[in-house]
């Protein structure tokens, strides 16, 4: 189906068209047609599925022909969890909006507040905002909010995770109850919805359509993921060498601690590789420093902590790696939904030592899969991972 049936106009159309979109994604094809026509949505899908332009298209389609805007008001507010997302977000909507007189941009925490509110004193169509800063600039009155349409919550999930809850909350009591809501997420928990439903002021109840890409998510089938079991004092020798000998033309490894990073940072250019990390430890300015370099190819190795990482969307990456295993299955997901976007393929893998074994369990599990194991020569697990087993019950750590 062509983006012009969804009921995206001419301008919208190019701009996409000219990033190279030919056919709309499921989630793009489910949800533009409802956010046009002013429903309130819940949606349930991951990063990698489009999930940006399903709501950002349709915003833009429906501001095409709104008139002037004034001063410190906003027309659509984005709320992500991270800085990092929020850049990405309005990055998108900058591209889309390329043939249009809208505006968009980005507020978040660790940088300076003056020059968002200097920019934000002319108004601003589509704002990508984290909850913390966004609360921050209203309490200084530098934006109002009763031209506000349209309210967004992306990765609501992670929002909830983060404990964004009561912030949202503020930032929602703020808002013109006559407004269109929308939730994206990439897992429904009992929390997600009751933050859903914390709308129904306004309208997010009956009335609001839900949709849902991936109800039990699981990892995209153009992701080839398998797993080498080694020992913990062994990994970093491990993939410095699978590095070296798969002769991998670019890696995002990820790890659940920050201080492990920058270890395996140091570890790696020992052995000659050069890496670099980006995790909660390092300024906002380094981090898209790291981040863009990784993207333009400049730096082949990036080494990230699950929440730096989170959302971020880093083009054609061919391979992930779980240097440790998250606790949480769908944190798995996320990480390994960097590669294979937009239907491209990728690898995954994960190196696996005793102490991940229960969070190995509960991914195959949760993903309804053994993951594949292979062995690497040279590289034999002293403390030997158990046999993988779908029933393995994960006890209270
Ligand atoms: P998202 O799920 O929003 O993070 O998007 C994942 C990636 O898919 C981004 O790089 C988008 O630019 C790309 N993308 C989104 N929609 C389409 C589409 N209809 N066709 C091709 N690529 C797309």
């Amino acid at each position: 189906m062509p983006f012009a049936k969804l009921g995206l106009s001419g301008p919208l159309v190019q701009a996409i068209t000219e990033l190279g979109y030919k056919t709309p994604t499921p989630i793009q094809e489910q949800a533009i047609p409802v956010i046009l026509s002013g429903k309130d949505l819940i949606a349930t899908a991951q990063t990698g599925t489009g999930k940006t332009a399903a709501f950002v298209l349709p915003l833009l389609e429906k501001f095409s022909n709104a008139g002037t805007l004034r001063g410190k008001r906003i027309r659509a507010l984005i709320l992500v969890p991270t800085r990092e997302l929020a850049v990405q977000v309005e990055a998108s909507a900058a591209q889309y909006a390329k043939h249009m007189h809208l505006t968009s941009m980005a507020v978040y925490g660790g940088v300076d507040t003056e020059a968002q509110k200097e920019r934000l004193i002319e108004g601003v169509d589509i704002l990508v905002a984290t909850p913390g800063r966004l609360l921050d600039l209203a309490h200084q009155r530098a934006l109002h909010f009763d031209e506000l349409q349209v309210l967004v919550l992306d990765e609501a999930d992670r929002m909830v995770d983060m404990g964004f809850v009561d912030d949202i909350n503020k930032i929602i009591e703020r808002l013109p109850e006559n407004r269109q809501n929308l939730l994206f997420s990439a897992t429904m928990s009992g929390d997600v919805r009751a933050l859903a439903y914390g709308f129904s002021d306004s309208k997010m109840t009956d009335l609001a359509a839900d949709i849902s890409i991936s109800p039990n998510i699981r990892a995209a089938a153009n992701i080839k993921q398998w797993l080498i079991t080694v020992d913990k004092d062994n990994k970093s020798a491990l993939l410095s060498h699978l590095i070296n000998e798969q002769e991998w033309d670019q890696a995002l490894i990820f790890t659940e601690k920050k201080h492990n990073a920058a270890k395996l940072v140091a570890q790696l250019e020992k052995r000659g590789i050069k890496a670099d990390s980006i995790h909660g430890g390092r300024s906002q300015a380094m981090r898209e420093n790291v981040l863009a370099q990784f993207k333009s190819g400049e730096l082949k190795y990036l080494v990230a902590t699950g929440v730096a990482a989170r959302g971020l969307d880093i083009g054609e990456l061919s391979r992930v790696v779980n240097y440790d295993l998250p606790f949480q299955p769908e944190e798995y997901i996320h990480r390994i939904g960097r590669t294979g976007r937009a239907g491209a393929s990728g690898e995954a893998i994960s190196l696996v030592d005793m102490s991940d074994f229960k969070n190995l369990c509960a991914i195959e599990r949760r993903l309804n899969t053994i993951i594949e194991r292979k062995e690497i020569a040279g590289f034999p697990a002293r403390k030997e991972v158990p046999a993988s087993n779908l029933n393995h019950v994960k006890n209270n750590r």
